[in-house]
């Protein structure tokens, strides 16, 4: 089993803390970063991870999947579909629920870091949530990583740090891990907005939290 570590890392806030968590944990040089390029319609989230991976000091490289354009019907891959806040009905999840999203992101993960003789995984999801996707879960991640072990005959371990943290509490940790530098080059915003927009679900999520935890986010320093 080695001491090296994969993030998962988005460009977003959340994995951006994670960055930095992975760092504290095993060390800036056993770290490295992934990032999918999957058609998102936001494609400044790319450059956001390069910025952020430079700033930590942590190798980053892109991974092309452009199957979920394909498949179409969610938001963040189809520019024919307008980023909708309310849950759908039925479902009860938001337009920007990519199915299979994170399942998809951590095998590929997972299959990297086995070529590379890396065991540990590190992603940002949390089951705080506000949106509650399932595949953020804590129980979704368990069963990935056990199918993963089985599959890849691995001793693999999904790390998920901010599982149970509150947004306050995430900004709190990004703080004490010396991670905020690196926040003011994160993307947030729903409508890719740079600045971002304030008024989209994940910015008011994101204002919130720093927010509530006293502290200025170095994106929007002046609102
Ligand atoms: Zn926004």
């Amino acid at each position: 089993m080695s001491d090296k570590a994969l993030v998962v890392l988005s460009g977003g806030q959340d994995s951006t803390t994670c960055l930095y968590w992975a760092i504290d944990r095993f060390g800036i040089e056993k770290v490295t970063s992934v990032t999918f390029d999957y058609g998102q319609r936001h494609h400044v989230e790319l450059e956001c991870a390069r910025e952020i991976a430079d700033c930590a000091g942590v190798p980053n490289v892109i991974l092309p999947i452009d199957t979920f354009a394909a498949l179409g019907g969610d938001a963040l891959t189809d520019p024919g579909i307008e980023v909708v806040n309310e849950s759908a009905e039925g479902s009860g999840l938001p337009n920007t629920f990519v199915p299979g999203r994170n399942l998809i992101f951590l095998t590929f993960a997972a299959a990297y870091a086995y070529q590379r003789g890396i065991t540990h995984l590190v992603t940002g999801v949390a089951q705080t949530d506000y949106s509650g996707y399932p595949d953020c879960r804590e129980e979704t991640m368990q069963s990935l990583q056990t199918a993963l072990r089985n599959g890849m005959e691995s001793e693999i371990r999904i790390h998920t740090p901010l599982m149970h943290l509150s947004k306050k509490a995430t900004v709190q940790l990004a703080v004490e891990l010396g991670a905020l530098p690196a926040m003011a080059m994160t993307h947030t915003c729903y409508n890719g907005k740079r600045p971002p927009c304030g008024a989209c679900p994940a910015c008011e999520l994101r204002a919130k939290g720093f927010e509530e935890a006293g502290v200025v986010d170095p994106l929007t320093p002046n609102t």
